[in-house]
């Protein structure tokens, strides 16, 4: 049986941005109901150590995801397992979020937080070794690889640091970038180069991921320059080429850039008003647990004065 609830405000998507407005909406003492599909938490959860949160020099990822979680609760956080579906604004100005499961949640605002998914190499033989060997997550699955020799694929501070992370376990890990300089940030740059069991791969694409029925053995490679293949032996290889923005649950007609990041003004406003966007799937420069929090934070705020401004009772489910 399919369920309709009013609230003040929806908060989708439980990873950091969420949790944090979450906190927010609840000293606000707004009626607010977080959708997580999995466990709060994010890219937190695929994260192993977090450095550059203010005030924790060093956490696990799933530490600070549960404390965040437990800090949002404290102050009377709503959060539920829900996949949401779609997120559409009824002619009556009020959002109906939907679920997978068919279940309602009405509200006059929403924050969408719900990050993104990874980007796919779209090569031969990915989708084919998904999970017997191609992953998107060290955290979840380098521990598998003890004593492999391993791949990662990318340049950006997600490739550099998860390669580093993932010679815990392997033999050796090559990093395979498509140009001769990485983007990543010069200090997990300084420590990927200085860590022996690395080796970097420039100018270089993958354009076939092989295999036997237990999993992958080799990877083709391209040269960016000169278009020669060559192979590669490997027992795995880890794509973190970035994501894709889950801005695709928004029904109404939104403003996002070319790669389908939201847009919002300076209070996280969407172009449509009552929507908000906080943390990976908006438009920034960098995408870290401090701006995504930064992000909730101002949402919040601002949703308090929208909703007053809107002349409107905060809605209330019927007792
Ligand atoms: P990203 O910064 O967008 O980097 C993606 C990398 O993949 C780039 O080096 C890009 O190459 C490469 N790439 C893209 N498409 C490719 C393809 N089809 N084939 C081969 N290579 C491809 O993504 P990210 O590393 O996932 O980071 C996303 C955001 O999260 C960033 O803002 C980042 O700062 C943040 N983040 C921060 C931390 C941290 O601070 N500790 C950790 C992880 C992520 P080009 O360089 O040639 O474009």
């Amino acid at each position: 049986m399919t369920s309709s609830s009013q609230h003040d405000l929806i908060i989708v998507g439980g990873g950091p941005a969420g949790l944090c407005a979450a906190m927010y909406a609840g000293r606000g003492m707004l009626d607010s109901v977080l959708l997580e599909r999995g466990l709060p938490g994010g890219e937190l959860l695929n994260t192993d150590l977090v450095e550059d949160y203010p005030g924790f020099e060093s956490i696990l990822g799933r530490d600070l995801a549960q404390k965040m979680a437990d800090h949002a609760k404290k102050f009377g956080a709503d959060i539920r397992q829900e996949n949401v579906e779609s997120i559409e604004k009824r002619a009556d100005g009020i959002f109906d979020v939907t679920t997978t499961r068919g279940d309602h949640f009405l509200a006059p605002a929403v924050i969408l937080s719900a990050g993104g998914a990874p980007v796919k190499l779209e090569v031969p033989g990915e989708q084919e070794y998904a999970g017997r060997g191609v992953s998107y997550c060290a955290v979840c699955d380098g521990a598998f690889f003890k004593d492999e020799v391993l791949a990662v694929v990318g340049g950006g501070d997600a490739a550099v640091e998860e390669a580093d992370y993932l010679t815990k376990y392997a033999s050796k890990v090559y990093i395979i970038h498509r140009r001769d300089e990485f983007r990543a940030s010069k200090l997990l740059q300084k420590r990927l180069f200085a860590n022996p069991k690395i080796e970097v791969i420039w100018n270089k694409v993958v354009t076939e991921i092989k295999g036997q029925p237990a999993g992958v053995t080799e990877l083709v490679l391209e040269d960016t320059a000169t278009g020669d293949a060559s192979t590669l032996p490997v027992g795995g290889v880890f794509v973190f080429i970035g994501f894709t923005p889950n801005s695709w649950l928004i029904k109404d007609h939104y403003e996002h850039d070319a790669s389908g990041y939201v847009i919002t003004d300076s209070t996280m406003q969407t172009s449509v008003p009552g929507l908000y966007a906080a943390g990976d799937l908006r438009v920034q420069v960098t995408r870290q647990i401090t701006t995504a929090v930064g992000d909730a934070t101002t949402a919040v705020i601002a949703i308090e004065k929208y909703l007053k401004e809107r002349a409107q009772e905060p809605v209330r489910e019927p007792a």
